[in-house]
């Protein structure tokens, strides 16, 4: 009998399902998260195992977690050194999750974890990726919800991989769509574009997105503006192409104008007015041009980072409490 890849228990993986959840400053959070996580994994009738990555918190989540792992069978918890953002710890999360299946999913019940037996479900239907759409988000500002809105079809209109829209981390993936996405090594990882580029087989379910359930979002304006740029940049090449775009239309309009200049000196003679004109002009000009050089520097500064080959992230510890082997 021939059984699709996506479904086969790897004789290598000594547990069917992992979860990985990044966590960083969510001590008011993990209490609740376990409470509702565990129940639902021990219901599932396969192995599981729950992988937390402390990505360099600087309240208790730490020792909470590894207090336990005392305690709970079938927890992992991978200490970074520092905190390296949630694209690393989840990177850091996924080389650690041996299960044939990984579900990520975010700390703070964003993501129901309610939904996992369904998305196991259908993994084990035959599909590499249970791909979660949120269908509202709840408890996030207009300007949250505009700018994301906004953003991901930007994104898409300029990167040849279609990253799906409103889609966040939230999703499951076979052990070859891991593996295929542990063998991207680059330093700036944008994660839903590098999900989005590894491809396999998806399905996609919608779910409704739940507000934080303690504790204040991790990622502030200036961070998602920095995500937002490093999306647009990653995936595609066009804002370079954007640049030069720009650079002929106004080269076009200053040769136009030039022209229009001498034409209107030689006709009616030169009124030796113009100041408020070349002051504009001056000011536009440089705009673009320093646009321009921003965009290129973007890409500069990214060949500069990955040039450095410096890992993605650095562990401290890995501490795993005893296997939690599901019995019938
Ligand atoms: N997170 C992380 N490192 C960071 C920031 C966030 O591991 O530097 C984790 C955080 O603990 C949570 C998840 O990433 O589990 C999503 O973060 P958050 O809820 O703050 O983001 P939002 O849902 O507001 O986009
Ligand atoms: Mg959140």
């Amino acid at each position: 009998m021939i059984i699709p890849c996506a479904r086969s228990v790897n004789k290598n993986y000594d547990v069917v399902l992992s979860v990985v959840v990044p966590v960083f400053n969510e001590y008011t959070t993990l209490p609740v998260l376990l409470e509702r996580v565990l129940p639902i994994l021990d219901a599932l009738p396969i192995d599981t195992q729950l992988v937390f990555v402390d990505d360099g918190s600087h309240d208790e989540s730490a020792s909470y977690l590894a207090n336990m792992l005392e305690t709970k069978g079938g927890l992992k918890l991978v200490k970074l050194s520092r905190n390296f953002g949630k694209e690393a710890a989840l990177t850091a999360g996924l080389e650690y999750a041996t299960g044939d299946a990984v579900i990520v999913i975010d700390a703070d019940l964003q993501d129901p974890p309610e939904l996992i037996p369904q998305m196991v479900e259908v993994w084990q239907s035959g599909t590499d990726v249970v791909l979660m759409q949120r269908r509202s988000r709840q408890g996030e500002s207009i300007f949250k919800r505009l700018s994301a809105h906004l953003f991901y079809r930007l994104l898409n209109h300029t990167s040849r991989t279609n990253i799906p829209v409103d889609t966040g981390d939230f999703r499951l993936m076979s052990r070859r769509a891991v593996d295929a996405l542990m063998s991207l090594n680059e330093r700036n990882r944008y994660m839903k574009g590098i999900f989005a580029w590894v491809g396999m087989p998806t399905i996609v379910l919608q779910y409704d997105r739940e507000p934080r359930v303690a504790g204040k979002t991790k990622l502030s304006y200036s961070k998602l503006v920095g995500l937002a740029l490093e999306g647009l940049t990653s995936f595609s090449i066009s804002p370079l192409r954007w640049a030069t775009g720009l650079g002929l239309v106004t080269a076009t309009f200053g040769v136009l104008f030039g022209i229009w200049i001498v034409i209107k000196a030689l006709v009616v003679g030169d009124a030796t007015a113009g100041y408020p004109s070349i002051v504009a002009l001056i000011t536009f000009f440089s705009g673009v041009q320093l646009l321009s050089i921003g965009i290129v520097g973007e890409y500069v500064g990214k060949t500069y980072v990955e040039t450095k080959q410096r890992p993605i992230y650095i562990k401290e510890d890995v501490l795993e409490s005893a296997p939690k082997k599901h019995t019938e």
